[in-house]
């Protein structure tokens, strides 16, 4: 098998602090592997409390004195609509770093790409559509709300289609004024390491934008820790989120944290089949199952379930692995070893666990690289360890239901609650289970696609508020209260309370 490897690859992944490009101040660095060689490709710089220090002061001052929290909504709009243009116009270049990066095949990654260039232009809309909040009582008083940007942003990312997470933070996060210090993820440095150049040639002021790259204990732990970072949006593992959470409480920071999941996809039999089994296979396996929201516990009603997991197995064979830079590719490779390591291991606790009817091992053909073969479990078990805990890969449990209540029971059974997939044409069914599932997010008849005003995020152990939309304006905005009296002065004052 070729591997292909881009032109173009920097010889250090820097940090970008106050518009330089700069090494950690004590050198360290740490390395970078390509997914499909195991190879280090790269040193990035591996940014420590000093480093944080000094991209948390270039973002507070651009924030206290520069002029990005100062200008109009429409003059910040069209610097965001140039970055969209722009990520637009490197669409395809951009794809291939991150799928070299990531492992993520090509043809994906090009759809992430694209996703974060509308990511940056809805909210370069959004902001300018965004009407201020007026209430009158009338011939007394007027209230309005203000809103103001908060601060420094801090942005902790993961390494699943990383270049389109930030661009989830950073658009609302610049389009409200703030300025912002972005921490990705360690094992996926390459794209975020071109946000540099894009902002700058759009016209983003010194100092709104720094990157520390680094390790989460050390770069991303300095961040959450720092006083003069009031927010932090995270999202990454559930685990990781507690940590984040207790580091930030002292300081009673905002925080918002898009966590795992372990989603089900509910099929009753009165489903059209063929398109569930279309979707589901799709649901977990795209993204190499490294998606937070794939739906990697299928619940089939039991009158369908042979013909169901027949089919399913069938089709999951038929997914073609290969090397992330071929286009036919639909599962790539894993973003790195440990993962992988991890993602095998449970494919080997799934054997003691479930029925194996497809993968279970790396695909044949592949003796090196983080390959593993789309991997279906049958019969698991509620209480099984596949059935409960993430696996952020591809691999699938399969588990048969005799009733709508068993299937509700089961849906909820686990720590998680991000998505659910129903698949049913029965309304009545489809809004009953809906409004029962404990998930943020519910697709019925459907997959994963969602439009950017709606709210995303998750309950339980999936995450902790919601954005999206105006949610997005609303996390990363003071919203401070003004209220006004018009003509006579109606100041309670003891004796002639008034309260409205
Ligand atoms: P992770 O939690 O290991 O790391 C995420 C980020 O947090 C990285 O940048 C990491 O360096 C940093 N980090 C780690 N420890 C830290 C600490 N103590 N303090 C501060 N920062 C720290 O997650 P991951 O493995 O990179 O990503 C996969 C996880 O992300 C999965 O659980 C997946 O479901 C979840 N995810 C959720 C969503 C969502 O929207 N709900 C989206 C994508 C991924």
């Amino acid at each position: 098998m070729t591997h292909h490897i881009p032109e173009g690859l920097p010889d250090r992944i820097r940090h970008y602090i106050d518009g330089e490009s700069v090494d950690s101040i004590g050198g360290e660095t740490f390395d970078v592997l390509d997914p499909v060689s195991n190879e280090t490709y790269v040193q990035a710089a591996a940014g420590q409390k000093a480093d944080i220090d000094r991209a948390v002061a270039a973002a507070s001052r651009a924030f206290r004195e520069g002029p990005w929290p100062r200008m109009l909504p429409r003059e910040r709009s069209r610097v965001l609509h140039r970055i969209a243009d722009i990520v637009e116009s490197r669409d395809a270049q951009l794809a291939e770093l991150e799928s070299f990066d990531s492992g993520l095949p090509i043809t994906q990654a090009l759809g992430q790409a694209r996703r974060a260039a509308e990511n940056f232009r809805f909210f370069a809309d959004l902001i300018v559509a965004q009407a201020d909040d007026t209430y009158k009582v009338p011939g007394r008083q007027i209230n309005y709300v203000n809103r103001k940007p908060i601060g420094v942003a801090g942005l902790i990312t993961p390494w699943n289609t990383p270049f389109m997470l930030e661009s989830w933070k950073l658009g609302p996060a610049l389009a409200t004024g703030n300025t912002v210090v972005l921490k990705p993820a360690e094992f996926t440095p390459l794209s975020a390491s071109l946000w540099a150049g894009i902002f700058e040639e759009a016209g983003l002021p010194n100092g709104v934008f720094n990157l520390v790259n680094g390790l989460g204990e050390e770069a991303g732990d300095a961040l959450v820790k720092h006083p003069d970072v009031p927010l932090i949006s995270f999202t990454g593992e559930s685990r990781t989120g507690q940590i984040i959470f207790g580091n930030a409480a002292p300081f009673l920071k905002g925080l918002s944290m898009e966590l795992g999941g372990k989603s089900p996809a509910v099929v009753f039999a009165d489903a059209d089949l063929d398109a569930a089994v279309d979707a589901t296979i799709f649901g977990v396996f795209s993204l190499n199952g490294e998606r937070c929201t794939a739906g990697s516990r299928i619940l089939v009603e039991r009158a369908i379930y042979d013909e169901f997991v027949e089919k399913y197995a069938a089709q999951a064979k038929r997914v073609v692995v290969g090397d992330p830079h071929d286009p036919k590719t639909e599962v790539g490779a894993l973003v790195h070893p440990e993962h992988y390591e991890k993602v095998m291991s449970y494919v080997e606790i799934g054997k003691t666990e479930g029925r194996l009817v497809a993968g279970g091992g790396r695909p044949e053909g592949f003796p090196t690289g983080n390959y593993v073969a789309p991997t279906v479990f049958a019969d698991v078990p509620k209480d099984a360890r596949i059935f409960q805990e993430e696996i952020f890969g591809p691999v699938v449990a399969i588990t048969p239901f005799d009733s709508d209540e068993e299937a509700l029971e089961l849906a909820n059974g686990v720590r998680y609650g991000l998505a659910a997939y129903i698949w049913t044409n029965d309304l009545k069914r489809a809004h009953n289970f809906s409004q029962a599932v404990e998930a943020g997010m519910v697709w019925l008849n459907s997959n994963n696609v969602r439009d950017l005003r709606t709210p995303f995020g998750g309950v339980k152990a999936s995450g902790l508020g919601h954005e999206g939309g105006y949610r997005s304006i609303d996390f990363y905005t003071d919203q401070q209260a003004v209220h006004i009296t018009l003509g006579a002065v109606h100041n309670p004052t003891f004796g002639k309370q008034e309260h409205h």
